[in-house]
């Protein structure tokens, strides 16, 4: 990704916790969705390697029932950066349905899926809000608790901003 797509990716994610007014963490993902009219849907017959899906069209976000809360509210704030980039994806022959995700890419993702997790974490842990927190701790757990994201999602926040 480019040092401009980052950018991009980052301003849309600060747009939209700007749009709802949302002071500090932890950033209520659920809540965004409802008000943009989104249905999300927990889902029990995915494989585990399907972490989320957005039908457009349906207004319908599925996300896999057997990760753990904190991965499923990720992949609920990747499938939001979807839905706000607008991303859309050439699904020609697969007839893709809540009920028949997309399988996994073999190799390259295509660019949209990193600037999805781009946008994910920076909706999740917004750079100010994590600035202005670790003023009071730098514990990892405490931070990852506070924001109710993984210790992993917290890290590469930590890492990308160049926090420590
Ligand atoms: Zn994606």
């Amino acid at each position: 990704m480019t040092d401009t797509r980052i950018g991009l990716t980052r301003q849309a994610a600060r747009n939209v916790i700007a749009k709802y007014g949302i002071k500090g963490p932890p950033v209520g993902v659920d809540r965004i969705a409802a008000s943009e009219g989104l249905e999300v849907r927990l889902m029990n017959s995915w494989s585990s390697s399907v972490s989320g899906l957005l039908l457009r069209e349906e207004k319908l976000i599925g996300l896999n029932a057997q990760h753990n809360r904190r991965r499923r509210r990720f992949s609920l704030a990747h499938e939001l950066g979807h839905w706000f980039m607008r991303h859309d994806f050439p699904w020609h022959d697969e007839e893709v349905t809540i009920d028949n995700p997309p399988a996994m890419e073999e190799g390259g993702k295509p660019p949209e899926e990193g600037e999805a997790d781009e946008f994910a974490g920076e909706l999740l842990a917004p750079r100010a809000f994590l600035k202005d927190v670790m003023k009071r701790t730098k514990d990892a757990a405490e931070l990852a608790d506070l924001f109710d994201i993984s210790e992993e999602a917290l890290w590469v926040r930590i890492l990308r901003h160049k926090l420590l």
